[in-house]
């Protein structure tokens, strides 16, 4: 049987194309609600923009400085959302914002006051300030000329953004959903104004073939336009700005998040703790081409670097472990600069242009996600006459636990490592990974104690989770496994220390010949090296 026989049985209620956090987030309402739904990737879930984000759920303190208070408001309550129903996922994170002279602590105080007011539902503490002393007492790296102080505040992170992702597509497929990865949506099929479907190719055989789904949902991100102007060739105004926002992965320089402002340009960015390791970022400057082509460049690590390290001194030569470059799509404005275009989504339904039964989101944030899927699901319901509340409020991610976070915690280390005698930095790590679903991987190592072998001597990650990638989380290649179900790669070795293992793991379970295993490994030598450090 081929992998798009799947697809082409039934006639779907809802096909989404695009397997990043918005269109996973949408199939999961849609099954939560009972509709039949498939979704397409071209390549892997969260490869796109999903996995080169900051990782945050924020209302963000940037888009309050820009009078969005909507879209902060909206994305504070998802963030209380997303703590209560992910909470092995999202936790939250402490920031402190160092003042230093002559920034005026008015301003600064205000804008905080105003986004604790703004998050009037939150579980988390208010902001505080805090004296020069205290600040250098808690973050001793902060450079101590010219500090007046800090303000403390609390948002929240989600260090495995492509899990919550990844979670999304398990839900939908748990509800009876499709996900297919590595297949492409080509082109659209409309008849007399309807849509009737979508051509597909599976891009592990070239095969094609058609979905049919009374519903179309295009959530390609950054790709969005580029779509549709194939799926619907007629001229129309403009509907993104790209923008290309990049990342450095340095070693641990902090204690705590810092969110600092340029000297070159006074935009807000941010150092974030990230497993171990400080990751610094980002950038906001204008993109053309291919989103999976955007790199560092140069002077995207020294703004980042000389930005940083005006507050945080050890960051000036500290060094590089990776860079990491995702796209932007931001809905249309037209004259101001990228950081300065609003990030709220647009929801388009096409029938007006001859296509009824297609929809296509633009822009939006990856703490939205939720609350833009339950619109575009509301509207697809209007075009199904097929009533049903959203449910994702309330239900809990597939993993979450079935419990308060912090009791469930050591009392799930203890299980694993009843179960399969895990060491309890493997227990920990593995129950942060996968909640609840951490004992199904102990299930594998009691049956077979020898997934128990770590994958490389500096990370917690064991043989087992590769079986467990490739069986239940659609993991197809090593980069698949490396960079987006777990984080391996993106620390100092790269994965390159976990490499061999995970390639023959996989080999096992995905029948690999000796030629394609070492294909496969080439492949992601690839796929990281678009990530390498730029020289400067
Ligand atoms: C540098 C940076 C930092 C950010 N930080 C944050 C943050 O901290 N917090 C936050 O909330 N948001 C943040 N964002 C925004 C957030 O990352 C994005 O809004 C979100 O990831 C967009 O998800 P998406 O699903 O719309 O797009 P994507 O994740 O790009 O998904 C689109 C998918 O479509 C697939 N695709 C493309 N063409 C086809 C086709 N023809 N057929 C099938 N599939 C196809 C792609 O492979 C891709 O996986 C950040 C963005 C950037 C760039």
């Amino acid at each position: 049987m081929g992998r798009l026989d799947a697809l082409a049985t039934r006639r779907f209620d809802l096909l989404v194309v695009g397997g990043g956090i918005v269109g996973t987030a949408i199939a999961r309402d849609a099954v939560l609600r009972h509709l039949s739904v498939a979704l397409v990737e071209q390549e892997d879930l969260a490869w796109g923009t999903t996995s080169r984000s900051s990782r945050l759920i924020h209302g963000g303190l940037r888009y309050l400085a820009h009078g969005d208070f909507r879209l902060v408001r909206q994305d504070l309550h998802e963030r209380e959302v997303l703590l209560r129903t992910a909470p092995h996922l999202v936790h939250p994170l402490p920031f402190l914002v160092p003042l230093y002279r002559p920034r005026s602590r008015w301003w600064l105080g205000m804008g905080l006051t105003v986004y604790d007011m703004l998050a009037f539902d939150r579980s988390l503490p208010g902001k505080r300030w805090l004296s020069r002393q205290e600040a250098l007492q808690i973050e001793p790296a902060l450079r101590p000329q010219g500090l007046e102080g800090a303000f403390l505040y609390y948002d929240a992170q989600a260090p495995y953004m492509e899990r919550l992702c990844l979670e999304n597509a398990i839900a939908c497929a748990q509800g009876g959903g499709v996900v297919l990865t590595r297949c492409r949506a080509i082109a659209l099929r409309v008849h007399r104004g309807q849509v009737l479907g979508v051509e597909v190719e599976d891009r592990l055989t070239g095969e094609r073939g058609q979905v049919e789904a009374r519903v179309v949902v295009n959530a390609l991100g950054p790709w969005a336009e580029g779509w549709l102007g194939e799926a619907l060739p007629r001229p129309r105004r403009p509907l993104l700005r790209l923008s290309k926002g990049v990342h450095l992965l340095l070693p641990s320089l902090t204690r705590h998040a810092l969110v600092l402002f340029s000297p070159q340009d006074g935009r807000l960015f941010f150092v974030l703790p990230l497993e171990g390791c400080s990751l610094v970022g980002t950038t906001d400057t204008p993109f053309a081409g291919d989103p999976a082509s955007a790199t560092a460049e140069p002077g995207d690590v020294a703004y980042l670097r000389e930005g940083a390290s005006l507050a945080v001194p050890g960051i000036q030569d500290a060094p590089l472990y990776t860079t990491y470059a995702g796209v932007r799509a931001l809905a249309f404005t037209p004259t101001r600069r990228e950081s300065d275009v609003g990030r709220r989504h647009r929801l388009l339904d096409h029938r007006r242009e001859g296509a009824k039964g297609l929809l296509t989101v633009l822009g939006g944030k990856a703490t939205a996600a939720r609350a833009i899927a339950r619109e575009v699901v509301d509207t697809a319901c209007g075009l199904l006459g097929w009533e049903a509340e959203s449910r994702t409020a309330r239900t809990l991610f597939p993993g979450a636990p079935r419990g308060e976070w912090k009791a469930w915690l050591p009392f799930q280390e203890a299980f694993l490592h009843q179960q399969a005698n895990l060491p309890p930095t493997n227990a920990r790590h593995l129950a942060r990974l996968y909640g609840e679903r951490s004992a199904e991987i102990a299930l594998l190592v009691a049956r077979e104690p020898s997934l128990a072998e770590p994958l490389c001597p500096h990370h917690p990650d064991i043989l087992a989770q590769v079986r467990y990638a490739v069986q239940q989380e659609w993991a197809l290649t090593p980069g698949d496994f490396l960079l987006r179900r777990t984080l391996i790669g993106l620390s100092p070795c790269r994965g390159l220390d976990a490499l061999d293992k995970v390639v023959s793991e996989m080999g096992r379970a995905l029948g690999w010949s000796p030629a394609e295993a070492q294909c496969q490994r080439e492949g992601y030598l690839q796929e990281i090296a678009l990530w390498n450090t730029p020289r400067v």
